[in-house]
């Protein structure tokens, strides 16, 4: 189509001109009735778009037909650049759209020719690249104790952007727990509902990086006028600002005009505000002007119920038993939850082989920091009362049925030799008892095993079933 185009040009203006402003024009992709061209810079565009522009409309609408629309997509060189490179929409049949188009910039867009990033003048409406992640959805994110107050003031402040008493909504938490995943998730939901609305998410080191240029390229008040006209602004990991000074303060001003001018913030951080060393007190007060949410580790119920999530989401069949080990083992980060996950099921298709218990056994040791890992007392507590077909809630009440007594006795037993729980510990965990109970427990336990063969056997199988490897 370009070809074609080229030779109707050509035939329409001097040959300088053409060799000029033409020939270095690539065609990147024609899609729909849309066709991209790629221009060497900026200016490039703008001259194109002032003496050519109506010999390019009649051109493309000859090509293309009325609903033909010509695309620019300007090289950038330089090092805000991730990939991508910004497209200026021009659509031909509509000469005032022209005057204004939308541009997409995206924040990490960089260039020799356009000196500035943060600003292309002339141009009102800016569409911003939000980076956001469609996996990070609400939808995605597994409701649980852990994250209930967090996710639902995230909802909220989708639903009414700017407009709660949750502004700056700060969600804090330790790694793994799901920071990053709901904060992108509001902004989803934002872009869901408010497609006019500029989302921006952006980790704090990238905005730290952005400034520290800006500075360099004098570029400092396009940078806070960039983000100045950001809707939703959603800062991921903003603890590393600790310490920046400078970057704290342009932070401050921006904060400030988004807040006053009622625009949604968005912090994430590890740390609760109080716990921020490093960061200004003004800037903390602030933080403290809206809510601060935590995620906590989740329950045994949510990481079963993230696992089952991801392998739905995944097509991915796995044995109960296997589910279960891993949301045993692995309690305390999700991220490594769901990498235990992924590994094992790479594993096994690598291998050919099925996923069994044993194999998730050998594998999740490379995933818990700790490898000299311990089972737990509740994983303890489920394998044993599986075994005897009792239900937890019994062992671990106060009852003194003889069945449950006994298979209380051999979970505390079992605590005691594999874990390097308290007496007192174990004991609290096995309806309460103490730590005299615990130890009359391992005891009864260790001489009905030298004397009773069926209770020896009980306790092999029980042993394997609970060893790792
Ligand atoms: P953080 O930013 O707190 O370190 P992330 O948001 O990166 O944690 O979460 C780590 C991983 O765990 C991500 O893949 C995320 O999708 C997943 N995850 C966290 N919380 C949940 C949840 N409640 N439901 C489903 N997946 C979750
Ligand atoms: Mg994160």
């Amino acid at each position: 189509v370009w070809d074609d185009c080229l030779s109707v040009i050509k035939d329409n203006v001097t040959l300088q001109g053409f060799k000029t402003w033409f020939e270095p024009i690539k065609p990147v992709k024609l899609d729909n009735n849309v066709l991209t061209i790629q221009v060497p810079s900026q200016f490039f565009y703008e001259w194109l778009e002032e003496h050519y522009i109506h010999l390019l409309k009649k051109i493309i609408r000859k090509e293309l037909g009325d609903e033909g629309r010509l695309e620019y997509s300007i090289i950038m060189e330089g090092n805000y650049s991730d990939s991508s490179p910004y497209t200026v929409k021009i659509p031909t049949s509509n000469r005032r759209a022209i005057k204004n188009p939308a541009v997409q910039v995206p924040v990490n867009v960089g260039s020799k020719q356009i000196k500035n990033p943060f600003v292309i003048p002339g141009l009102k409406k800016i569409n911003v690249d939000s980076n956001l992640k469609p996996n990070y959805s609400f939808e995605n994110l597994v409701e649980g104790d852990c994250n209930r107050l967090a996710r639902s003031a995230g909802f909220a402040v989708a639903k009414n952007p700017g407009g709660t008493a949750f502004n700056p909504l700060l969600i804090y938490g330790s790694v793994g727990l799901g920071k990053t995943h709901l904060a992108q998730a509001i902004g989803i939901e934002i872009k869901n509902r408010f497609e006019n609305k500029t989302v921006l998410y952006v980790e704090s080191e990238k905005f730290i990086h952005q400034f520290i240029d800006a500075v360099k390229n004098n570029n400092v008040n396009d940078f806070s006028h960039f983000y100045q006209m950001i809707d939703v602004l959603i800062i991921d990991d903003v603890q590393f600002l600790a310490g920046k000074e400078k970057t704290q303060d342009m932070f401050f001003h921006i904060f400030n005009h988004l807040h006053q001018t009622g625009k949604q913030i968005v912090l994430t951080s590890d740390k609760a505000p109080v716990e921020m060393l490093g960061m200004e007190q003004r800037l903390l007060s602030r933080f403290k002007w809206g809510l601060s949410a935590d995620l906590q580790t989740p329950s045994l119920e949510t990481r079963i119920a993230i696992l089952e999530k991801k392998m739905y989401a995944d097509g991915i069949e796995l044995p109960k038993d296997v589910v279960e080990y891993l949301a045993y083992s692995i309690t305390t980060n999700i991220r490594e939850l769901e990498g235990a996950l992924i590994s094992l099921i790479a594993h096994s298709s690598l291998n050919r082989k099925a996923v069994t218990l044993d194999l998730a056994k050998q594998m999740i040791d490379k995933f818990v920091k700790n490898t000299a890992r311990e089972v737990s007392i509740d994983y303890i507590q489920k394998v044993v009362c599986d075994y005897f077909d009792l239900p937890i809630e019994l062992l671990k009440s106060k009852t003194r049925k003889r069945e449950v007594v006994q298979a209380r006795q051999i979970a505390m037993f079992f605590a005691k030799k594999m874990t390097k729980s308290s007496l007192a510990n174990i004991g609290m965990h096995c309806g309460g008892k103490d730590h005299a109970t615990v130890l009359h427990a391992c005891r009864t336990v260790n001489n009905l095993q030298e004397t009773d063969k069926q209770f020896r056997k009980y306790l092999d199988d029980l042993e394997k079933k609970l060893s790792i490897q």
